[in-house]
């Protein structure tokens, strides 16, 4: 049987190996190790935040190893590291963001299709919302908004409505990428550095494990370490990538509404659809434990974030990010922060209470995007023929909008594409 190498274990490498695994002996490789989700009561940590302890988000990986934080001057950048990549500290949104991918003559139709049969996608938390949730979303379609109920990978009886969506799920019904390595051969505690090239064709994968340097060979490589991981890996091995990373910011807008406790809810229960952003009810935890306008109680905080999609522009070397938001990205920013203000006001919030969050983001990607060029191969003329990549670096643009469903939609032609080849 042949053999495939997957280099990450998030939405686009769980998902190619999974489809891979019909035809080829797959062995996933994975930095960082098991998940688990955070486990400390946010309660009892949110009575220290007065005493200066909390005075960087990177703290964070302290208690929650499986979340990197990565900072610029402007923003702070949030990724999973870990069985399940991102995956494990999404929300669950499950949005269909293909408008970039079909300009460039990318359709993906079936695999979307493929993705609904396949996975538990469901609206049907709606039955669970609470008062301040049904109010917002009333608010929202009375200002013409539009509100659409966000489709969610989500087991919903087995939600515990603890708001915890972003910090991993303590009951597991909310989906991530876990699922689809259940029975897979999976090497955890395994970073890959660099993928020797030769002939015009991969033929190793170097990686270190603890103390040990690993060298694996196969058939088929497929990079699908991130947008923080796989430019580097790229990169090492001599494959250039663009300064076209993107991220889409987040940037949350709240005011104080006692005993509202949207912290107990669903995070990003609906969306409402606007030029080049998106808005959507987000308790945000790094705001409310790490700023300091966020004084307020977590039970009496009404939030709306703002995602937007960015300009591409910036890199990453050596996970680190260098990125600035351009004038543009801050005048969607702006727009976004109007619409919020005017929704809190509407539900009842005092102009003089609003406050905002940090600008924070966690959708890395756009480093080789695909072009018109690739749209039947899905394949750089830049890889090796048995090297693809099929994870966020590939996607031509940034979306403004929850990116996983696409990235398992493009992980799952690519891999279709490996085993026709
Ligand atoms: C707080 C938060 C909430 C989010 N919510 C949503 C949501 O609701 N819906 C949605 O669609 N998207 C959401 N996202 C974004 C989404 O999770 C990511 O866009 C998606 O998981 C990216 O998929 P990927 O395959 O590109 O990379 P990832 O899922 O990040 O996976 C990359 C994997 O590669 C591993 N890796 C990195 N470098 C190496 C190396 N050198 N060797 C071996 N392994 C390596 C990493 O450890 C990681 O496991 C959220 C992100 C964050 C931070």
């Amino acid at each position: 049987m042949k053999k495939a190498i997957v280099i990450g274990s998030g939405a686009g490498g769980a998902m190619a190996a999974k489809m891979l695994a019909q035809d080829f002996e797959v062995t996933v490789l994975e930095e960082g190790k098991a998940f688990h989700p955070f486990s400390w009561s946010l309660d009892k940590l949110a009575k220290f935040r007065k005493s200066g302890l909390y005075f960087d988000e990177r703290l964070i990986q302290l208690l929650l190893p499986n979340m990197r934080i990565e900072k610029t001057p402007e923003m702070v950048m949030v990724y999973g590291k870990g069985l399940g990549g991102t995956t494990t500290l999404a929300t669950g949104n499950a949005v269909r963001a293909d408008e970039g991918l079909k300009k460039i003559g990318i359709h993906l139709d079936e695999e979307f299709d493929e993705l609904y049969r396949e996975l538990p996608i469901t609206t049907e938390h709606q039955r669970y919302w609470s008062f301040i949730t049904k109010k917002t979303f009333n608010v929202m379609d009375e200002m013409g908004m539009a509100p659409e109920p966000m489709p969610k990978l989500l087991h919903p009886k087995g939600c515990a409505l603890c708001g915890h969506c972003s910090i991993g799920c303590p009951t597991r019904a909310k989906w991530d990428t876990r699922e689809l390595l259940e029975g897979m051969k999976v090497i955890t505690g395994c970073k890959v550095t660099q993928i020797e090239i030769g002939d015009r064709l991969a033929k190793r994968v170097h990686a270190r494990k603890g103390m040990c340097h690993l060298t694996f060979e196969a058939d088929v490589i497929i990079v699908a370490a991130g947008g923080m991981g796989t430019p580097d890996i790229l990169r090492n091995s001599g494959i250039d990538c663009l300064p076209t990373l993107f991220v889409d910011p987040v940037l949350c807008v709240a005011a104080p509404m006692p005993g509202v406790k949207q912290n107990r809810q669903l995070l990003m229960p609906f969306v409402c659809r606007r030029e080049k952003y998106i808005l959507s009810p987000y308790m945000d935890w790094l705001s409310f434990f790490f700023h300091s306008s966020w004084c307020h109680p977590m039970e009496g905080i009404a939030s709306i974030m703002i995602k937007l999609a960015d300009v591409e522009q910036g890199d990453v070397h050596g996970k680190k990010m260098q990125k600035t938001l351009t004038e543009t990205d801050h005048r969607y920013l702006k727009n976004g922060v109007e619409d919020c203000r005017e929704i809190l006001l509407r539900m009842g919030a005092s102009e003089k209470e609003i406050f905002l969050g940090t600008i924070n983001a966690g959708h890395p990607g756009g480093m080789l995007p695909l072009t018109s060029a690739e749209a039947r191969t899905l394949h750089s003329s830049k890889l090796p023929e048995n090297l693809y990549v099929a994870d966020a670096t590939i996607l031509p643009q940034s979306l403004g909008l929850p990116p996983m469903l696409t990235i398992m939609a493009l992980a799952k032609r690519i891999a279709k594409i490996v085993r026709t080849v």
